[in-house]
């Protein structure tokens, strides 16, 4: 028996006349690419998206059709990006980041049809725009004051382009599984692939996201989504804060701590998320220049472990609340996000930090388990660890045209390449990847746990651990230590603070230091080429 309920698909499209009709007035602030901070509603913004769905469509754009966008977080870009999903066409969000060369493969991978991007980034553009098959038009979102000169060929200013449609337009209606949206993995190894979101995935996930124990945006809330729209929707933020009509405010090109800081205190943010990296910049200049953060409650760290450190420094210094969250691309992109459950009030603070130093628990609809090479469940002890996988609706089946074959097991669960603990509370953390992990004489070091600690020394601002060759262990640890500015620490010095902290044979065998540790398009440290670097590297222990 079938229940009797209205058949109403999950469409992202409801979102935004959710946020327009109950929360039309809400702001969304943007810092523009041209310089100055510009304010906009919910409800021109949903006139405004209706009028590219109605111009997309005028340019001949169909349901199915890929369209891509290389933009800041801004209100054009969220225009662009409801107004694409929202006729029935794919949003392909593109990281700038990217090398050209991978840039290209994905673009003629997904078959990109028309492209909107940023002034900023029109010379990359130009530069490859011989190779892109399939793009038949490129929009540059600014405009007419601010069109640059450009070599693109078909180039078409925003506004103008915009100007010819109205919003008379009523958003088509269509099976939620629909494709809404596609992100590529920045994988480390091989060529990226297509992640591709349906309108049912995105609500249910942003849905997830809002959630009381995991980001439970309201309409009070002022959201500052640092992380990037093409990073994996914001990290649900896109949908979330439509959803409960919070105030979003839009970082734009400027992810500095100054500037950074100038939004989070202009505009009394309390709420904000992004990657470790960034909110090193922002404790940098909160400490060179005596600032606080008298408005801001909570900041959601992840991307990349978040040192313990870096939580202690957050809570005890600025009085903010951390929770530490992780999430893939293939996951919406949230997994698990570290609040503390009722029981916890008033544990004491050492073992508050150490909890909220675990990447988190599940939210409903996401399930996490950890088993062993052969596949057999490991025990929910906090203490095993193995390879996480994960099941739920807004998890991925498969890459877009089935790149890399089939990637869930019999029973559906995707293996998300971490290796990790779980607790009995559903607590999990994350040992490392599981190509990163340190195998030392037939037991794993966790490359994760000895950043931690190295960067938690105030003379270092970065560390970075891979494994070398070892005659008699196999690997051992090298640790790679960015120094602060002006400071000489020593490689004495780091080791002798972390020793007594880890176990014995966790200690590194030896530390290099550099100038610069390189980063992936997401910012994640790129292991692959560190061990490119050190693959000539002869341990003193050797
Ligand atoms: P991406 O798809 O680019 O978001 O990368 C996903 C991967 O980032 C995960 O599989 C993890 O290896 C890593 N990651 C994300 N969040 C965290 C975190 N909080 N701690 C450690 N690793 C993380």
């Amino acid at each position: 028996m079938l229940g009797l309920m209205q058949d109403w698909p999950l469409l992202v499209s409801k979102v935004l006349d959710h946020a327009a009709t109950y929360h039309g007035d809400q702001e969304i602030v943007s810092r523009t690419t041209e310089g100055p901070v510009e304010r906009c509603t919910y409800k021109e913004l949903h006139s405004r998206a209706r009028r590219v769905a109605k111009r997309l469509e005028a340019q001949g754009i169909k349901k199915g059709d890929v369209v891509a966008t290389m933009a800041w977080n801004n209100a054009r870009h969220m225009e662009a990006w409801y107004g694409i999903m929202g006729m029935g066409a794919v949003c392909h969000t593109l990281n700038p980041r990217l090398f050209p060369e991978q840039l290209v493969y994905i673009m003629n991978h997904a078959e990109d049809q028309l492209l909107f991007v940023e002034t900023t980034f029109v010379p990359l553009i130009e530069a490859v725009a011989d190779k892109l098959q399939t793009v038949k038009g490129v929009v540059i979102m600014t405009d007419a004051a601010h069109m640059p000169d450009t070599k693109i060929e078909n180039a078409i200013c925003y506004e103008d382009w915009l100007a010819e449609a109205d919003d008379d337009y009523t958003w088509p209606q269509f099976d939620e599984n629909t494709a809404a949206g596609l992100c590529y993995t920045s994988g480390t190894t091989g060529n990226p692939k297509g992640v591709l979101y349906s309108h049912k995935s995105n609500v249910i996930h942003g849905m997830l996201a809002n959630a009381a124990d995991t980001l439970g945006l309201t309409s009070g809330e002022v959201i500052l989504p640092v992380v990037p729209m093409f990073h994996a929707n914001a990290w649900a933020i896109a949908f979330a804060a439509p959803m409960a009509g919070a105030k979003l405010v839009m970082p734009g090109p400027k992810m500095d701590g100054e500037s950074i800081y100038e939004l989070l205190d202009g505009e009394k943010v309390t709420a904000t998320a992004a990657v470790p990296t960034v909110w090193l910049m922002l404790l940098g200049f909160l400490e060179e220049n005596n600032l606080e953060l008298p408005h801001l409650n909570q900041v959601v760290i992840g991307g990349s472990a978040c040192p313990p450190s870096m939580i202690e420094t957050f809570e005890k210094k600025y009085g903010v609340e951390v929770f530490h969250a992780w999430g893939m691309t293939e996951m919406s992109p949230i997994g698990t996000l570290g609040r503390l459950k009722g029981k916890h009030a008033g544990i004491p603070w050492d073992e508050k930090l150490s909890l909220k130093a675990k990447q988190g628990r599940p939210p409903f609809t996401v399930e996490v388990k950890i088993t062993d090479d052969e596949g057999n469940e490991l025990p929910r002890d906090g203490k095993a660890f193995g390879h996480l996988l994960v099941r739920g609706p807004a998890i991925s089946k498969s890459y877009m045209k089935g790149e890399g074959g089939e990637i869930l097991d019999d029973d559906g669960w995707f293996d998300t390449g971490d290796v990790a603990t779980l607790d009995p509370d559903g607590y999990m953390q994350i040992t490392d990847r599981a190509k990163d992990v340190i195998k030392s004489g037939g037991e794993w070091i966790s490359s994760i746990d000895l950043e931690n600690l190295a960067v938690g020394h105030p003379d270092v601002a970065e560390a970075a651990v891979i494994g070398i060759e070892h005659p008699k262990w196999d690997e051992r640890p090298l640790l790679i230590i960015v120094r602060k500015e002006g400071t000489e620490v020593s490689k004495e010095d780091i080791l002798s603070f972390m020793d007594g902290k880890i176990a014995k044979w966790w200690m590194p065998d030896d530390v290099a230091f550099v100038k610069e540790i390189p980063h992936n398009a997401t910012g994640k440290i790129l292991k692959t080429a560190l061990r490119e670097t050190f693959k000539d590297y002869v341990l003193p222990t050797a």
